[in-house]
Formats: C-alpha cells, sequence, structure tokens
C-alpha cells in the first residue's frame, strides 16, 4: 500500500474511523478537479479514468455547467413539485424531445430511476394488461446491475451484494444475458416487462450479440410487455451513441437515466417513456423531496444541450477505439482481454501479473485514477471531453505499468532470468 503524507493519512484514518466501511478506497485525497485532471492534497496531478462512474461524462466542473449551477445557487434551489419552478418544465420539455417521448418522471439517484420504472411497469401491467393482482412479472438478466436498493438487489446474480439483506422483492424472473431465445421462453401471461441494460455495467463493458437489442424489442412488441431500457451507466453518451439502445437500432419504451445527466454536480435522474405508459403514476403516489428540484434541472438541461450541440458521442466512440488499438497492439502480456463499448473499457489482468487491484495501485503510483470492475479486470472510463493528447497522455503511463506487470510475470515464471 502506498505512503500517504501526514495531512492525507490523517483524513484516510478519519475515515476509515467514522465513516461507515461500505467501499474500499484507494488511498488518494482528492481536493480539486477540472476537465479530465484531479489533484490531491499533496499537489499531485492525476487523470480521471473513472469519471464518477460515468457521472462526469463531461469531465470535472465544465465551464458550462457550473456556470448553470452558479446562476440558479443564486436564485432558486428547491420547490418540491407541489409548486412548479421556472426550470424543471423546460428540461422536461427538454429532455423528452432528447430522448423521442412524450413523459418524463423525476428523481434523484440512478437507483430511484430504476425503483420507479420497476412500479410503473407494474402498474401498467395491472391497468393496461389486467393482470391479476400481486401476479405481474419483470424479467431481468443474468449479470446486471442495476442499484443497491433492496428491489434492485432482488433480481442480482452478484452474491456478495445479496447476502444478508434478505427478504427479497418478489416478482423477477431471470434470464441469461445476450440470449433472446431464453428470454421468449420466460414470457408468460403475467409477464409486464423485461428490465436490461443494452451493455451490461458489471464486470463490463458486456455486449451482447449485435442482434440481441432487436429480438428483445420484436419479443416485447409480439407479447406487448414494456423494454425498460437501464441506460443509467449507457446513456447520454458513453457508449458512442446518445443512447446504447441506438446500437441495436431499437427504442425502448421507457428509458431510465441517471449519472451525468447530473453532470456530476447535482444527483438527478430521470424515467423517460410515453403518456399511455407513465401516466399510470397519478398525483399523490409516487414522488421525492428533491426530485425536480430547479438546481439539478438547470444542471441537466446545461448537460443536455452540451450534449445536443458538441460532438460527444462521437469523440466517445473515436477516442474509445484509439484506446483500444493502441492497447491492443501494445499492452503486452499482462492484459489478457480487452473490451470497448465507447470511451468505456475493461482489461482482463493475467492473474500470474496481479490483481486488478494491484494494478489500479501501480496506476495510481503513475498519475492514473481507476477502480476494479472484478477481481482481474480493470475499468477505463475516462470523461468524453478528453482531448486525444490527453488520452495518449493516460495510455503511455498506463502501457508503462502494464510493461512492468508483464516484467513481473515474466520473473516470477523464470527466476533465473
Ligand atoms: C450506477 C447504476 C445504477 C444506480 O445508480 P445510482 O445513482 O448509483 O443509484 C443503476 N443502473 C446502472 C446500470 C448503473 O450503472
Amino acid at each position: 500500500m502506498r505512503k500517504l503524507e501526514e495531512r492525507s493519512e490523517r483524513l484516510r484514518a478519519l475515515e476509515l474511523a467514522y465513516g461507515a466501511r461500505n467501499y474500499d478506497p484507494l488511498p488518494v485525497v482528492l481536493t480539486h478537479g477540472q476537465g479530465v485532471w484531479v489533484e490531491d492534497l499533496d499537489g499531485n496531478r492525476y487523470f480521471d479514468a473513472l469519471a464518477g462512474a460515468s457521472a462526469l461524462n463531461f469531465g470535472h466542473r465544465h465551464p458550462r455547467l457550473v456556470e448553470a449551477a452558479h446562476r440558479q445557487l443564486d436564485r432558486l434551489t428547491l420547490t418540491t413539485r407541489h409548486f412548479h419552478n421556472d426550470q424543471f418544465p423546460e428540461l422536461c420539455a427538454e429532455l423528452a424531445e432528447f430522448a423521442g417521448k412524450q413523459r418524463v418522471l423525476p428523481m434523484n439517484t440512478g437507483v430511484e430511476a430504476v425503483e420507479t420504472g420497476i412500479k410503473i411497469a407494474r402498474k401498467w401491467g395491472y391497468e393496461y394488461k389486467g393482470i391479476a393482482p400481486d401476479k405481474a412479472r419483470i424479467i431481468v438478466c443474468e449479470g446486471n446491475f442495476h442499484g443497491r436498493t433492496l428491489t434492485a438487489i432482488s433480481p442480482s446474480s452478484d452474491a456478495r451484494g445479496r447476502a444478508g439483506f434478505g427478504p427479497f422483492t418478489p416478482g423477477f424472473v431471470t434470464v441469461p444475458f445476450g440470449d433472446a431465445a431464453a428470454l421468449r421462453a420466460a414470457v408468460d401471461d403475467n409477464t409486464v416487462a423485461i428490465l436490461v441494460e443494452p451493455v451490461q455495467y458489471q464486470r463490463g463493458p458486456r455486449i451482447p450479440p449485435a442482434d440481441y437489442l432487436a429480438h428483445v424489442a420484436q419479443i416485447c412488441s409480439v407479447h406487448d410487455i414494456l423494454l425498460v431500457a437501464d441506460e443509467v451507466w449507457t446513456g447520454l453518451g458513453r457508449t458512442g451513441r446518445h443512447f446504447a439502445c441506438e446500437h441495436g437500432n431499437v427504442e425502448p419504451d421507457i428509458y431510465l437515466l441517471g449519472k451525468s445527466l447530473g453532470g456530476g454536480i447535482a444527483p438527478i435522474s430521470a424515467v423517460v417513456g410515453n403518456e399511455n405508459v407513465m401516466d399510470v403514476m397519478g398525483p399523490g403516489i409516487h414522488g421525492s423531496t428533491y426530485s425536480g428540484n430547479p438546481l439539478g434541472s438547470a444542471v441537466a438541461r446545461a448537460a443536455l444541450a452540451e450534449l445536443r450541440e458538441s460532438d460527444l458521442a462521437e469523440r466517445s466512440g473515436a477516442l474509445g477505439a484509439r484506446a483500444a488499438a493502441r492497447l491492443a497492439a501494445e499492452a503486452g502480456p499482462a492484459v489478457q482481454q480487452i473490451r470497448q463499448c465507447g470511451l468505456w473499457l475493461a482489461l482482463d489482468i493475467d492473474p500470474a501479473a496481479g490483481t486488478a487491484r494491484d494494478v489500479c495501485e501501480r496506476l495510481l503510483d503513475s498519475g492514473i485514477l481507476t477502480t476494479p470492475a472484478s477481481a482481474q479486470a480493470i475499468r477505463i472510463v475516462p470523461p468524453l471531453v478528453t482531448t486525444t493528447e490527453e488520452l495518449d497522455w493516460m495510455l503511455d503511463r498506463m502501457l508503462i505499468v502494464l510493461d512492468e506487470a508483464a516484467r513481473h510475470m515474466r520473473e516470477a515464471a523464470d527466476p533465473a532470468m
């Protein structure tokens, strides 16, 4: 474990002493961020290759987003939806237009968008399909990640994330991801929806076969069930398109959005769909105190405007392809496999070269922040505003670390070398 300077060590110890231990942070204490760069308490600079778990698609403190936030902070920050404010209505219209849908239901976090999508799908099933009370079923995919509330972990296949938290929410059926035939076989008269990530996040990117989403959409349309796309991670440019569903030429019934909708500034998430589905939510049955708040709405409006008026989604695809090509050519034997979808990569590390956590700590020492995607995979998720020069800076350093890891491997295999 790297040694921290005294002030940083004090803060780390403080968090470990008084903070709940539901994370295991890398030993670095950050104080500033700008674009793709962050700075720690001791003045060291790092390339942020995690980008707030894809919440920082626009980088740290994007000027347009910060200005929108400042302007709003100086006027009005919270109304609750018991009153109108002058930002939320505009956001609804702009986000609906952006997604090609009619209605926007705002929440705060990604998992609340998921929870809301599940509630809407169930109520739609009872009201529109006439399903008997409490019989609605939602199909999910093995290996899913939909957040950390009880309902979101109920259909999870992550044993560690579930252990000790039962009893769970019933009403889910799990099928293998990427397998349209298995999905078709799982549909019955009580099925109301399939909840799916177009590209899976957990251990991901896990990319399904090219025709998978189209098959899913077709099954949904034939059996009159809802296609609910969890695009909390993939949405808003990360995969090289505005929505990852575009890779399969598919329009889901419901988009679940979060993460970079709030530009890394204000937590805001949304469920976006058409009125025939969304209007099952009448007054007084669902909501959240901070939902639709003018601060989050103003930031999300700026984020959407930036996405519409820039080429960030195309850049995401081009930069991701560039990173994958360089790594494939130069990474050497420590990397067993490179997976890439837009500016979202995972490197599967040969166990002989160390664990993903080991590599992440070495990357940290060389000025790159990222985290493991699993025990042997490291995640590379730079902000979409990364320039080619910045990306190459990061890759140059990363390749040195991977080269050293490969050397350790060779030495371990042949100590005489
Ligand atoms: C991050 C994430 C969530 C949960 O979002 P939170 O804001 O952390 O609650 C849900 N689904 C996917 C695919 C995610 O990546």
